[in-house]
């Protein structure tokens, strides 16, 4: 039996249709006799619409209420996927960044992961529950929510799958993997089918959307293997995996 965190972006969970398209994947692989943890962004383009209502009200928002505000985006998606869940059958919980474990420093906005400790979680996996975690978010010190940074939700993902010692982190998201150029924007661009730690870091720092700079470098410091996959396809996506690892013994690679 492996241990797997799935994380579904905003694009794969951008509607009720797609939450219970995104709650069967996660059912099967759970059917398959995998623990499965899965981490959520918030639907669609729900983080920029906050942001704009925030906005559309005060110039210079305070930033600890914009981290309260946008920590609502994910909160929505990972109660109703839990639901689309329970919905297909199986049992499901969903925490909050902080009911998970997520601590982090002071940085509003910006915030770095100073320690996961996902008892909570953990708990729930060994029941037999399938368990849900809200991307993007934490608390801080001083105990109010904290957001990670945009995109953030790529290293939440990586940081639960660390703290859990799972086996693989998958990132789900809109397109087939890791291309060599924006496929939306280069029709040409050819999907990388595996790929080291620096150069999809080099990727990221240069700028490609497709995983945050942050959740590269923590699954490089921790050896965390990633599948960039689509939620919307079959295919098989890009694999990052450490020197060491044959890619043929990682777990839900069909
Ligand atoms: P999610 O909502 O799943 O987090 P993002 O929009 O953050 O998705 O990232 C996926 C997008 O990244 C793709 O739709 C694609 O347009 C873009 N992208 C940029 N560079 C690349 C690349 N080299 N390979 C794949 N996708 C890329
Ligand atoms: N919802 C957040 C954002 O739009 C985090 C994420 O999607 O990873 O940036
Ligand atoms: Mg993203």
């Amino acid at each position: 039996m492996a241990l797997i965190v799935q994380k579904y972006g905003g694009s794969s969970v951008a509607d009720t249709e797609s939450i219970k398209r995104v709650a069967k994947r996660v059912v099967e692989t759970e059917k398959k006799g995998n623990k499965v943890a899965v981490v959520v962004s918030a639907m669609g383009d729900t983080t920029d619409d906050l942001i704009d209502q925030a906005l559309s009200i005060d110039s210079n928002p305070p930033e600890r209420e914009m981290d309260m505000l946008m920590t609502a985006g994910e909160r929505i998606s990972m109660s109703l996927l839990a639901m689309a869940i329970h919905a297909e059958g199986s049992r499901a919980h969903s925490f909050t960044g902080q009911q998970a474990g997520f601590f982090t420093d002071a940085r509003y906005g910006a915030a770095h992961i100073k320690a996961v400790r996902p008892d909570r979680v953990k708990n729930a996996l060994s029941l037999g529950d399938i368990a849900i975690v809200a991307g993007f978010q934490g608390i801080n010190a001083k105990g109010d929510a904290t957001t990670l940074g945009r995109g953030g939700s790529d290293t939440s993902a990586v940081a639960l799958a660390v703290a859990l010692g799972a086996d693989i982190c998958e990132i789900y998201t809109d397109v087939d993997g890791v291309f060599t150029a924006d496929p939306r924007i280069v029709p040409s661009a050819r999907r990388i089918p595996s790929i080291d730690y620096e150069s999809i870091l080099e990727m990221a720092s240069c700028g490609s959307k497709v995983l945050a700079l942050r959740c590269v470098e923590y699954a490089q410091r921790f050896n965390m293997p990633l599948h960039v996959r689509s939620s919307f396809s079959r295919r098989p996506g890009t694999l990052v995996v450490p020197d060491g690892i044959d890619p043929r013994t990682l777990p839900n690679l069909d």
